[in-house]
């Protein structure tokens, strides 16, 4: 293998069939494709406190769960002009430490039956307290439990450890909207999550919506990721989706990949080094990243 690797142009569309050999499958716009009961049943829109453009109603028949991150329920609320039309797009759950949190978007929400979770304790952010609650759903509905007693500290995390082992292999594509971009710690703090989730909590799937890209894990082997066709997630066909391949884990990665416009064969990335940024996607349907370790990708959203 040498140090720099090779790269290989492509045209603006190239077919690439799945591949043969044993891979990880990803759908990562399933937020916007989902129509079966059975497909959206576990996409959860989970929504944080930072302002988005994107249209939420239509993310919001894709996705089988709805979950606030505290004033997550406000950018909700504020979303809709009339009490009508919030009451079509209630939440299942509002969680966090609620410093954001207004007193009449809580009332609100409350008086429509939304289990309103405060976690007061500090040693986990609200996203964290976010994605607890969604593994417990989950679990709880699967054993076809109700929601014990939850202490408003860290009752979720409490529960989620001794009551269900801290794991569960029900798959859950968590669809994380405005946790990235705002704060640079925040932002990178959530990053810090996508690897690690991966690995202590493998059932779940996360994928960061911004007002500019998907971001999501390829995961180490091989992966292919696809779609209907790329028009799903950008309109504007004038040229191809871009795209990044960030190797901000702890590890370089060697990256084989087919379906960019810079397709690149074992080429060698790590932060201080090489990085593979506005690339694009050219695979029509999908494309195919062989990679050495974990390695965060970000595409284009213009929907
Ligand atoms: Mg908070």
């Amino acid at each position: 293998m040498s140090e720099q690797g090779e790269v290989f142009e492509r045209p603006d569309t190239v077919a690439v069939d799945p591949p043969l050999k044993r891979h990880h499958t990803i759908e990562p716009f399933a937020f916007l494709t989902s129509v079966k009961e059975n497909e959206k049943k576990h996409n959860v829109l989970l929504i944080s406190n930072q302002p988005f453009k994107i249209n939420l109603k239509a993310i919001w028949v894709h996705c089988g769960l709805v979950v606030c991150s505290d004033g997550g329920a406000n950018r909700l609320f504020d979303s809709f002009s009339n009490d009508q039309e919030r009451e079509d797009y209630l939440p299942s759950y509002i969680v966090g430490d609620f410093d954001s949190l207004r007193d009449n978007v809580k009332d609100f929400y409350q008086s429509k039956g939304v289990k309103i979770i405060p976690q007061y304790g500090q040693y986990s952010n609200d996203f964290q307290k976010s994605i607890r609650c969604v593994q417990l759903h989950f679990s709880l509905l699967e054993q076809g439990r109700q929601w014990p007693y939850i202490d408003d500290d860290d009752g979720l995390k409490e529960i989620w450890e001794n009551e269900m082992g801290g794991t569960s292999d029900i798959q859950i594509h968590i669809y994380a909207l405005s946790v990235i971009g705002g704060r640079f710690d925040q932002s990178v703090q959530s990053i810090n999550q996508l690897y690690i989730l991966h690995q202590t909590e493998p059932n779940l799937h996360l994928f960061f919506i911004t007002n500019d890209d998907l971001i999501f894990l390829l995961y180490k082997g091989v992966n292919y990721v696809t779609y209907p066709d790329r028009t799903v997630f950008c309109k504007d066909t004038s040229s191809p989706p871009l795209c990044g391949l960030l190797p901000l884990g702890n590890k370089s990665v060697v990256l084989n990949s087919f379906g960019f416009r810079y397709d690149i064969k074992n080429w060698l990335t790590e932060m201080m080094g090489q990085v593979s940024s506005s690339n694009r996607v050219v695979g029509e349907k999908g494309f195919i990243v062989e990679c050495s370790e974990d390695i965060t990708m970000n595409i284009e959203l213009n929907l």
